[in-house]
């Protein structure tokens, strides 16, 4: 059962701007526990591979390069219905379109530059978390 935890990263861009304590402020006043997490900073191969599925997008170099650009927090969270609640606290892609209060809408800067991930279904929730952490730092 994978159904109650989501993967997020919080991104250059928030953490260039100083809002690492907000956001997990925001995760955990809506209730998610934090099961694993660390500051790291991914190379352009780990971005790449993250982000394969987006590889024929237009903007699959930019999002290369920004998500490459600085360290990010990479972090599992646990919850009932985790990953939709979690695509609810963070808001839509774009930031100008997200619902007041939702963490993209308090700390995104546009719609590349979007503050947080949140993964988007149980199956990616799994695959992205085990891409950065092991079985052993997960608590
Ligand atoms: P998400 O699931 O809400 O994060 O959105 P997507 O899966 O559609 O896109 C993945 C990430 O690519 C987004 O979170 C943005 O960081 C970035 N992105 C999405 N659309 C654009 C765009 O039009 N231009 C650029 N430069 N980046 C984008
Ligand atoms: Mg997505």
């Amino acid at each position: 059962m994978t159904t109650n935890r989501t993967f997020t990263m919080i991104k250059p861009d928030a953490v260039e701007n100083g809002h690492i304590g907000a956001i997990l402020e925001k995760i955990s006043s809506a209730g998610f526990k934090i099961v694993a997490m660390k500051y790291t900073q991914l190379s352009t191969r780990d971005a790449q591979e993250f982000y394969a599925i987006h590889k024929e997008r237009p903007f699959f170099g930019e999002l290369v390069e920004f998500m490459t650009r600085g360290p990010i927090v990479a972090a599992i969270l646990e919850k009932d219905n985790a990953v939709e609640d979690f695509r609810a606290l963070i808001g839509a892609t774009n930031p100008a379109e997200a619902a007041e209060g939702t963490i993209r809408k308090l700390f995104a800067t546009d719609i590349a530059e979007n503050a947080v991930h949140g993964s988007d279904s149980d199956e990616n929730a799994a695959i992205e978390g085990s891409f950065h952490f092991s079985g052993r730092e997960i608590y």
